[in-house]
């Protein structure tokens, strides 16, 4: 039957352009209602789909995922907890001790009414019923009619869910006690793009997504307050600290409808508690931050002093990055350690004030990489963890007055102890497919964050900056791939790129440069690294007097701006490189700046 079902797909999803490869993006807009039942964590769901084709393909099938089944003993995500070494010590049980752990999927033994799963009871393309397969996380639809370029469908869905015990991210009863963290709960259109179907299963890692509008009415207990994606419509029947003036629900009613509508995302979030307060304040360009957190005495004062500091990370993003675009960002109490979402973010939130900030930085700042620069982070997941820990980074540095020389020194430590440990697999690795999640982290968030500083080294700091705004503008409600990030610092520097891209996230071609052989005033370096790199130089001469150099790779064919004293370029071809200094040299130092990720800086330096 599958097999069937696939070679028909193929018939039908011939292209009707084979040469266009230009850029276009599809379209789905969402509503949906859900009736959620607080005591089982059941709900029950409609959804309509209106799905534009703006692909030049005719597409027989669609797929939808379906991630609350991933907490389901047999599925992927709870084999893969079974056999990797390393796993993430929240979905597991120690068994053994510290020494000798002995891990236990909590997947495997979660009883029926603990799975997560997503039902469908009935599935119809404009008003026909469509055929459709489960597949663990996926929703195989064979489409009655494709869906010509340009066209439009409707898909209409009724389903049933089940919240999973809290395991990863999503679920009820999180340890900290949140009742309900709605993350990956609805059947969720995937993305076609140029690369085709993005169909991954959901293993333990991120998301991509379609742009579109979405309007979703939760009725749920009056007891509970909300937070999540989107703009409540009817703040005033519902209270809750949203209208103006407090509500006062009368004793008959049971339950209350949220209505939410949010424009111009792709996922959509929530999370709800009878306990949590809520607090709200403005913050630049009147952008409400609303922050959703446990009535409990030991966090309050945390969470009070969190508010001012998430209203200077937002004006910290916007002259960095560019502009939030929404009219409200969440911070909530939810989930088990810290994810980025449409419009909010679920963390935990027993923590000390230094770690709630940093927290709240770094996913606040993925709303700019990742969700408005919707990398498939599937795939590129470095420009998603890596950018938004370098710019966290360089905010909390601002923010908290932490005054350090080079704020991501943390990430070349992360990223420099990996390339030595003889695990590293490139950043082209599928996010999943990482052989342990030690490896994965420092090359997504570690690795990631020092591609951009180096390649502040590389280009020079203000064309950085640069590179970030314009990316931005350029790219933002979009689904940019490595080689856009790459285009921009080439077009903003004039500097050739296409080398750095290649070695540092296609290979594990490491960097290690040294000062070879120091002659009166000789000088000559040596790469002993495979991977090339221009090279800032400090030269101090025996009259105490110093010189800085720069010396381009030759490749680059371009120059960064620097007061340096230029020498010529370097060709990757050669070993070795020497010139004469004007005078005597009492010393010499290998990039003093350390943003050149050498991994042995033992042999940097003559004299010191
Ligand atoms: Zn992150």
């Amino acid at each position: 039957m599958r097999k069937i079902t696939s070679f028909i797909g193929i018939l039908i999803t011939f292209s009707i352009s084979a040469q266009n490869t230009s850029y276009w993006q599809q379209h789905v807009d969402y509503t949906m209602s859900i009736d959620m039942n607080v005591e089982n964590y059941q709900y029950d769901g409609t959804q309509k789909l209106i799905y534009t084709n703006n692909s030049p393909d005719a597409l027989g099938e669609v797929f939808y995922h379906l991630q609350f089944n991933a907490f389901q003993p047999g599925s992927d995500m709870d084999i893969r907890l079974q056999n990797i070494k390393d796993p993430d010590r929240r979905m597991v049980n120690n068994l053994g001790t510290r020494e000798a752990p002995i891990y236990e999927s909590r997947i495997a033994k979660l009883k029926p009414d603990e799975i997560g799963y997503i039902k469908i009871n009935s599935l119809q393309q404009d008003g026909v019923t469509v055929k459709y397969e489960v597949i663990g996380t996926l929703l195989k639809v064979k489409l009655n009619t494709p869906i010509m370029p340009g066209g439009k469908t409707v898909l209409d869905m009724n389903f049933k869910g089940q919240v999973p015990l809290q395991i990863r991210r999503s679920g009820r009863n999180s340890e900290e006690g949140i009742a309900l963290s709605m993350t990956q709960w609805y059947p969720k259109l995937a993305e076609y793009d140029f690369e085709g179907w993005q169909t991954n299963q959901y293993i333990a890692r991120e998301f991509h997504g379609v742009w579109g509008d979405f309007d979703v009415k939760i009725t749920i207990d009056k007891e509970y307050t909300i937070g999540g994606t989107g703009y409540l419509q009817n703040p005033n029947e519902i209270g809750h600290g949203y209208s103006d003036t407090p509500v006062k629900h009368k004793k008959k009613v049971k339950k209350l409808t949220w209505h939410f509508k949010a424009p111009n995302v792709h996922d959509f979030t929530w999370a709800a508690d009878p306990d949590y307060i809520h607090d709200k304040i403005k913050g630049e360009n009147d952008v409400t931050l609303h922050f959703f957190y446990k009535n409990d005495k030991e966090i309050i004062e945390n969470w009070k002093k969190l508010q001012p500091k998430t209203a200077e990370l937002l004006s910290y993003y916007n002259t960095h990055i560019g502009q939030y675009p929404y009219k409200q960002y969440s911070v909530i109490q939810g989930g088990d350690g810290g994810m980025e979402y449409a419009m909010c973010t679920l963390i935990t939130g027993g923590r000390n004030f230094g770690s709630l900030v940093g927290v709240t930085a770094h996913e606040f700042a993925h709303t700019w990489f990742q969700f408005l620069l919707a990398t498939n982070e599937t795939k590129h997941e470095w420009m998603d963890e890596g950018f938004t820990s370098y710019i966290s980074s360089q905010a909390m540095n601002e923010i908290l007055n932490q005054d350090k020389e080079n704020p991501n020194a943390g990430s070349y430590r992360g990223y420099i102890r990996l390339a030595k440990s003889g695990v590293e697999e490139p950043l082209t690795t599928l996010a999943d497919h990482y052989t342990f999640n030690y490896s994965y982290s420092n090359s997504a968030y570690s690795k990631g964050a020092v591609f951009l500083a180096q390649l502040g080294y590389i280009i020079g700091k203000e064309n950085l900056e640069k590179t970030l705004k314009k990316y931005f503008e350029d790219f933002k409600f979009k689904h940019p791939t490595p080689n856009d990030i790459k285009r921009t610092a080439e077009k903003v520097s004039g500097i050739q790129l296409d080398w750095y891209l290649t070695y540092f996230t296609k290979t594990t071609a490491t960097i290690d440069y040294a000062v070879d052989n120091v002659d009166t005033n000789q000088i000559t370096l040596k790469r002993i690294g495979k991977m090339p790199m221009p090279i800032d130089l400090k030269v101090t001469y025996t009259d105490g007097t110093d010189e800085n150099f720069y010396i381009p790779l030759k490749m680059m064919l371009g120059s960064k701006p620097t007061t340096a004293t230029p020498l010529s370029s370097w060709s990757w071809t050669a070993p070795t490189y020497s010139f004469s200094a004007k005078k005597a040299v009492k010393s010499v130092e290998i990039d003093p700046s350390h943003l050149m990720a050498d991994i042995d800086d033992t042999n940097n330096n003559f004299g010191l």
